[in-house]
């Protein structure tokens, strides 16, 4: 990996004072954030209207790299899934999701991007394919929003000219791909301010969502970030006796802590929060559980997602069959919550996080082996 810092992870404040040090006039700092976030340029070269020896200077500071694509699965207007490596050889995924104009009739060319922030996950959830094989390091920014970027110049790319370059494909971020983004709190909030902010991506706040296993003291950071991102919560278990069984972020912090956090998200931001709730037969899908989560959800003011499990290879777990997911979806909404079953967009394509590169990495190994 080059040791240069990558421009995209440098902010505009020190990229001016750089400019200043070097006699560049203002407004070609505003040429180059153009090429970074709206062009979305991939090597110095096609800056074509910075001077050959600024572009030269630059090259000698930074680097200027965006995720390559390895693989990008799903076709037509469907899910798609892309397998990311970066510069060191990791890989990581995202997914694009076209937005369903039925579901929110809403222009149909909106998509939402679920993006990556760790290579693998340390947080261990015995559901997800993510953290089977741990940890390897943290997304830097750059890495983090250049998943975005890398996606709409493969748009841009891929229509030919129906787009045109600077057209935007994403408008909404969920930061729910591989990896836990409290536990790498500050890139992950570097990367979302240049995606938001008017001289980056800019993408509403209101649309970037962030998503937590629980990591309190984020929770808390967040609410006292003046950038009004939203909140989902991945809770998957209304009692700690199931969250313990599944979830091992909730020995550090049980299911109290996590509502005090997400009561002062609330109070901070004025604003709803999402409990995410995978169903899982046999493990949390049961009636009964129901009732808990309900009483929590109509606590924190929060929406309930349902998602039927998607499976993992080498992991037991099932989801329950489509009536007992439409039950559960009811029996909160009896209980006065408003719940959506997603029933899951890009299942054939392991759109379960992480199940991409964890495939992809075996067969590397296997290759490797031979
Ligand atoms: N680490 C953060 C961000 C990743 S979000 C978090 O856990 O919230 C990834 C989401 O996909 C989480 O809600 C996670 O619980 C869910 N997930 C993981 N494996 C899944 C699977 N096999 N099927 C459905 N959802 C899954
Ligand atoms: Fe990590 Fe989230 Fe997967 Fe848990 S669900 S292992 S926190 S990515």
């Amino acid at each position: 990996m080059s040791a240069l810092p990558d421009i995209r992870s440098a902010d505009p404040e020190t990229l001016r004072a750089r400019f200043r040090d070097w006699s560049q006039p203002a407004y070609r700092v505003d040429q180059l954030l153009h090429w970074l976030y709206a062009r979305r340029a991939a090597a110095w070269d096609e800056m074509s209207n910075l001077p050959r020896a600024l572009r030269e200077q630059l090259a000698v500071a930074y680097s200027l790299t965006l995720p390559q694509a390895l693989r990008v699965q799903g076709a037509g207007d469907t899910t798609r899934k892309f397998l990311w490596r970066l510069a060191d050889g990791s890989l990581v995924e995202s997914v694009l999701i076209p937005a369903n104009p039925a579901l929110y009739g809403d222009r149909s060319d909106r998509h939402t991007l679920c993006i990556s922030t760790q290579v693998g996950c340390a947080y261990g959830c015995q559901f997800c394919a993510s953290g089977l094989d741990g940890w390897k390091r943290n997304l830097q920014a750059h890495e983090i929003l250049g998943q975005v970027l890398a996606v709409e110049r493969w748009n841009a790319e891929r229509s030919e000219g129906a787009h045109s370059e600077t057209s935007r494909l994403i408008s909404n971020i969920v930061v729910m791909g591989m990896g836990e983004p409290m536990a790498n709190y500050a890139q992950v909030m570097d990367a979302l301010r240049a995606l938001n902010a008017p001289w980056g991506g800019g993408i509403g706040a209101r649309k970037i969502t962030l998503s937590t296993s629980g990591v309190v003291p984020g929770i808390r950071k967040l609410a006292d970030d003046p950038l009004q991102f939203r909140l989902a919560i991945s809770l998957h278990g209304a009692t700690d006796e199931i969250r313990d069984r599944i979830m091992p972020v909730n020995r550090k912090h049980p299911i109290a802590d996590l509502a005090a956090a997400c009561r002062y998200y609330v109070e901070r931001k004025g604003k709803m929060i999402t409990l995410e709730y995978i169903l899982i037969a046999g493990v949390n899908a049961d009636p009964a559980q129901a009732a808990p989560l309900a009483a929590l959800a109509r606590d924190l003011h929060a929406k309930v997602n349902l998602i039927p499990y998607n499976r993992v290879e080498g992991l037991p777990w099932e989801r329950p069959a489509e009536p007992d997911c439409r039950a559960f979806a009811e029996a909160l909404r009896a209980g006065g919550v408003t719940a959506t079953l997603r029933l899951e967009k890009g299942h054939d394509i392991d759109a379960a996080c992480g199940q991409l590169r964890l495939r992809t990495e075996r067969e590397i190994a296997q290759v490797a082996a031979v």
